[in-house]
């Protein structure tokens, strides 16, 4: 299992139609509301800050139903309860009531959350941040605005109307291995000694083995067969769907044809033992597909 996946959470899209309902089950007692801002989280203590409607309603001067965003439900042991998160406009106001209060973006906050709230806070994060990215019509550059439980944007025009939905970014991620070598690279902007697995953001038309081959070819001057789907994890940096393959190279010889990387080179099992005991190699963020695809071909 990746990290930020929870299947219990279930959205009820269809209660998005209702804000006067909405609103209501917002108004529950064990309802939470996460407040949300530029995709970062309140927090106290390293804790998410969930705030139930009348403390919410304390901290701002009026909760406006543009900025409420359903989550959706959690069925608990004897009850069912409901979550939001709520787009904060102006989080000083806030964080002057609550000095001990701190914005963290949810990098920091992965390592100490629970997997429900990692859950949670990825995808309200991820919709906020397409709501800040999303004020302006694409087709007319006039306004947007928020319906739907902040799951559409309709542009104010009314001679264009169009609706827009929150966007997702297809990319892919692959383990590419040649005999008992994986190979692995890494960005010059990157800490030193890190390196991880080859990714890419898939192109219009093409699909998810396309673009692993492509990638392959483009950063690593491989070709590659049996390309081979692991799983898939949401990657909300900023919006960001990481589809994870492993797939093998023909041939061993690399060339960085677009030079997305500084360096690429085959490692062994052993060889990563040995570097990332003394810290000349450091293997991606504990939570993410890519440090998942190489744990699985370590353990292979
Ligand atoms: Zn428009």
């Amino acid at each position: 299992m990746f990290a930020l996946q929870f299947d219990q959470l279930d959205r009820q899209a269809e209660l998005r139609i209702n804000p006067a309902h909405l609103r209501e089950l917002a108004q529950q007692a064990d309802s939470s509301i996460l407040p949300v801002h530029r995709q970062q989280l309140l927090t106290q203590d390293d804790s998410l800050l969930w705030l139930n409607w009348s403390e919410l309603s304390d901290t701002v001067e009026e909760i406006q139903d543009k900025h409420l965003i359903y989550l959706g439900q959690v069925q608990g042991a004897d009850q069912i309860k409901h979550y939001f998160s709520y787009r904060l406009t102006e989080p000083d106001y806030f964080i002057k009531q609550f000095p001990s209060v701190l914005l963290k973006g949810l990098r920091e906050l992965l390592p100490v959350l629970s997997e429900a709230e990692s859950f949670l806070a990825n995808v309200a994060i991820g919709i906020e941040h397409w709501h800040n990215t999303h004020q302006y019509c694409g087709y007319c550059g006039h306004t947007t605005y928020s319906k739907l439980a902040g799951f559409v944007r309709q542009c104010s025009n009314q001679e264009c109307a169009k609706e827009h939905y929150p966007r997702t970014d297809a990319a892919v991620i692959c383990a590419i291995t040649y005999q008992d070598k994986i190979l692995l690279g890494r960005q010059a902007q990157w800490p030193e000694n890190r390196y991880s697995v080859i990714a890419g953001f898939v192109e219009p038309g093409e699909s998810l083995e396309q673009a692993v081959a492509r990638e392959a070819n483009e950063e690593a001057g491989l070709t590659v067969t049996n390309i081979q789907y692991f799983g898939s994890q949401p990657w909300p940096f900023p919006q960001s769907l990481m589809t994870g393959f492993t797939a093998e190279a023909t041939h061993p010889s690399i060339e960085l044809k677009d030079h997305e990387l500084e360096h690429a080179d085959w490692f062994t099992r052993s060889q990563i033992n040995e570097l990332v005991g003394c810290s000349q190699l450091i293997l991606p963020y504990k939570y993410s597909i890519s440090r998942t695809l190489i744990e699985h071909w370590r353990n292979s």
